[in-house]
């Protein structure tokens, strides 16, 4: 065996493709920088301090197939006509190829006192809101969080937080800021207004059609208001991982990249993507970033590498959408089957047993399996 397939991201649809591939003739290489998985759609919960992080990770070396090497490093660059890939100082080139490194913030060249800015997209960036809030709380009478974005990040996050404050028995303003007309303009009206009817009963304050302009590392400018001593997060939106990317090929606004209907990009055959890396076009809509679908991407997409090293036909992507539900710690809505509308404690539970589901051993399965149960009744997983 001489041929190399090369993996870059280990998350989701990397480490399924790692195991759709273990017994194909070819050697397996996983470029991660990271020792671990993480459960991305558990972060607002650990960032809010009501969830033990030990049930969002599982050492990466446990889980891939032991023909599977894997070098800790972040791929820098790639460079699909010479196949070729630059992690840290070494080039190495491969002959199948597979982009699954996820997504990260796209700060959308805002970058004043980019250090001072919560954001959410890593194991660590939780860590640190969950402690860094925990100080801010302690010190402020008055906490006030300003959100920017009102996608599913920031309102998951806006209320994880306003919650914490809530217990900790601070009275917290929160203030969403989002250029949009609307937030969640994909929701149907009547939950749309559900949703915005929550969140003011609640206490939330959404600013549409406004831009976080200036931030100096404690006060907000939006609008024509600024907002002081805040404690301001970042939840505008993600952006493709990889810094470089060399060829001829067609992303989406927010880096994707265009995939065939088997997974392969349109010009190199023997490059695929999946999950956030990957736009999949199904009826003229691209699907939505969420683990379910990078899942089976990973899968599939490993699957067809296998078929290509045979030299068999690869087969199509054939994505099934179960649903998904906008956990708002108090209250949730999402739809089941593309049909079926579940709100509340039922969206809730079937998003926490979800997160164990897609966990990586039984302990973090009960883990959630338990938070499913109870929710977050106050001695349940409040840790301080
Ligand atoms: C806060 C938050 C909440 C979410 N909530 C939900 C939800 O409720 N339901 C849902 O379905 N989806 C949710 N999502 C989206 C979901 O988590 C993603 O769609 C899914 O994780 C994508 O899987 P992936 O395998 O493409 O990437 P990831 O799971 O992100 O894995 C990418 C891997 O690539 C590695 N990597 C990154 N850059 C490089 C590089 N340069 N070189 C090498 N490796 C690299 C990373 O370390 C990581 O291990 C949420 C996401 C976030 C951030």
């Amino acid at each position: 065996m001489n041929r190399k397939t090369v993996i870059v991201g280990g998350g989701f649809a990397g480490r399924q493709a790692c195991h759709a591939l273990r017994k194909a003739d070819t050697e397996i290489v996983l470029y991660d920088p990271r020792s671990t998985t993480v459960m991305l759609p558990a972060l607002p919960d650990l960032a809010g301090g009501w969830v033990d992080e030990k049930f969002l990770f599982q050492s990466l070396e446990k889980l891939l197939p032991k023909n599977v090497r894997h070098v800790q490093k972040a791929v820098r660059s790639i460079d699909l006509d010479a196949k070729t890939l630059v992690a840290g100082d070494e080039t190495i080139t491969f002959d199948k190829l597979l982009i699954a490194a996820g997504s990260v913030t796209d700060f959308h060249g805002f970058d004043q006192h980019r250090d001072r800015i919560y954001h959410l997209d890593s194991l660590e960036s939780a860590r640190r809101i969950r402690d860094d809030f925990g100080a801010y709380l302690l010190k402020k009478d008055q906490p006030h969080v300003v959100m920017a974005g009102g996608g599913y990040t920031g309102l998951e996050l806006a209320m994880s937080l306003f919650y914490r404050a809530r217990f900790a028995g601070k009275p917290c303003r929160v203030t969403v800021v989002d250029p949009g007309k609307e937030i969640l303009p994909f929701l149907p009206e009547d939950k749309r207004k559900t949703i915005q009817s929550f969140l003011a009963k609640t206490g939330i304050t959404v600013l549409p059609e406004t831009r976080v302009t200036g931030f100096d590392g404690k006060n907000v400018t939006a609008g024509d208001q600024v907002f002081e001593d805040v404690f301001f997060c970042w939840a505008g939106g993600s952006t493709f991982a990889v810094p470089e990317l060399k060829g001829t090929l067609e992303r989406l606004r927010d880096g994707r990249l265009k995939v065939n209907p088997d997974l392969s990009l349109p010009n190199y055959p023997d490059v695929f993507a999946a999950g956030d890396a990957a736009a999949f076009d199904q009826n003229g809509q691209m699907l939505r970033k969420a683990v379910n679908f990078s899942w089976y991407e990973g899968k599939c997409a490993g699957k067809n590498i296998a078929r290509r090293l045979r030299g068999e036909q690869t087969k199509p992507f054939r994505p099934f959408d179960a649903g998904w539900v906008i956990p708002l710690h108090g209250d949730s809505v999402g739809q089941l089957f593309s049909r079926i509308w579940i709100r509340g404690k039922s969206g809730l539970r079937l998003h926490y047993f979800m997160c164990g589901f897609r966990n990586y051993n039984l302990s973090n399965f009960a883990g959630f399996a338990r938070i499913a149960a109870k929710l977050f009744k106050k001695e349940a997983h409040y840790e301080d």
